[in-house]
């Protein structure tokens, strides 16, 4: 984890709206030729030469999808960038631009923003986009940020949650559940260190589920590899809100129903001994845990060849006519209806 170790407060009211646009603008370079006019006109220019745009935007609201408690400003910025550049990649496009709108209360001082924007310039350079503008005001609660992320796909090549025929391979990329049980570690530890401040938590086995919730990576490698296989998916969406929720979406979308096979779901072994260790069942969390940021994808069964080999791909089941339903095809052999129980922000008990 990466610690605030910047011990000034400098006043928001200090530097004014101009002043902190101006302050965090600053170290932004343009990297991308479809950027014309980034930060610092009314609008921003964009040419993208005859490809089609894809467009995107969520929402971080603090207390609702953060908790600053355990969550450094460096990893929010960083995640609130991924989140948007994930529903780019999951529309078979790449990310060029992002825009990043902020309301914050003046609890925060200069240096926390500029923490939060340090983490967004990470994540630009990264994964290769620009910043071109956003917009900022006062919050008189929380902190609230929204990205909105602009990418570009040639051709014909831009993929729907529609596309999904009978027969088709359901293929995911990564491993699930991860990102839900680092959360479960943290929330865990927050408690222990409400009763126990001298408690220092000891995170160590479990690195990997908590750098997933913390530091989550979008799939920018994936449509590469795509594009490399000579792959075109018949249907894609981004794992945010569980498997389960994904794979009905593209089911309802597609007008098709789905076999997925309990047995192939792909688990890091994290997962699997944290799973163990909690009591509860890792098909429950890769199914219904949130925040993976893996993509799901149908492809066609004469692209099997083109997938196989590959470790970032795992088939995990496969599309059926839409009256079949959807099912999870346990262990035991046994058909199951898959239910969206999902990652939704407004359930009661989850925030
Ligand atoms: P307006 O009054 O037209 O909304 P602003 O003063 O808010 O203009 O913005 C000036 C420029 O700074 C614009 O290019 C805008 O997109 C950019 N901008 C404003 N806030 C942010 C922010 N938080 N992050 C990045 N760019 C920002
Ligand atoms: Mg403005």
């Amino acid at each position: 984890m990466i610690e605030d170790k910047n011990q000034q407060r400098t006043d928001l009211g200090q530097i004014g709206e101009f002043g902190l646009i101006d302050h965090l603008a600053k170290n932004f370079e343009i990297k991308q030729s479809s950027t014309i006019k980034g930060i610092g006109d009314d609008a921003a220019v964009l040419d993208f030469k005859g490809d089609k745009v894809v467009v995107s935007t969520d929402f971080l609201v603090e207390g609702v999808h953060f908790d600053l408690s355990y969550m450094p400003l460096k990893h929010l910025g960083y995640k609130s960038v991924m989140v948007n550049l994930s529903d780019i990649y999951a529309m078979n496009a790449q990310a060029s631009q992002v825009t990043v709108s902020i309301a914050v209360s003046n609890r925060f001082p200069l240096e926390a923003i500029e923490e939060l924007y340090a983490g967004i310039q990470t994540a630009c350079n990264i994964y290769d986009v620009d910043l071109v503008g956003g917009d900022t005001t006062s919050s008189t609660s929380g902190l609230v940020i929204s990205v909105t992320a602009i990418g570009h796909v040639d051709k014909d090549n831009e993929v729907y949650r529609s596309g999904a025929k009978p027969n088709d391979l359901l293929v995911v990329t990564g491993d699930l559940g991860a990102a839900y049980l680092g959360l479960q570690v943290l929330e865990r530890e927050k408690e222990v260190f409400k009763v126990n401040p001298q408690n220092q938590p000891d995170l160590d086995q479990y690195t990997y589920l908590v750098e997933r919730q913390l530091k989550p990576e979008a799939r920018k490698d994936i449509v590469k590899l795509l594009k490399d296989l000579d792959v075109k998916p018949t249907s894609m969406i981004d794992i945010s809100d569980g498997l389960s929720s994904e794979i009905l979406h593209i089911c309802k979308n597609s007008d098709v129903g789905c076999d997925l096979y309990e047995t192939k779901i792909p688990l890091d072994p994290q997962v699997i001994s944290t799973c163990e260790e909690f009591n509860i069942d890792s098909t429950t969390i890769a199914l219904n845990g949130g925040e993976d940021y893996e993509l799901l994808m149908t492809i066609s069964q004469e692209d099997f060849p083109k997938i196989k080999a590959n470790p970032n791909l795992t088939v995990i089941g496969y599309i059926t006519e839409k009256n079949a339903g959807a099912h999870l095809v346990t262990r035991a052999d046994q058909k199951i209806e898959l239910q969206a129980q999902g990652w939704k922000s407004f359930k009661s008990t989850e925030d």
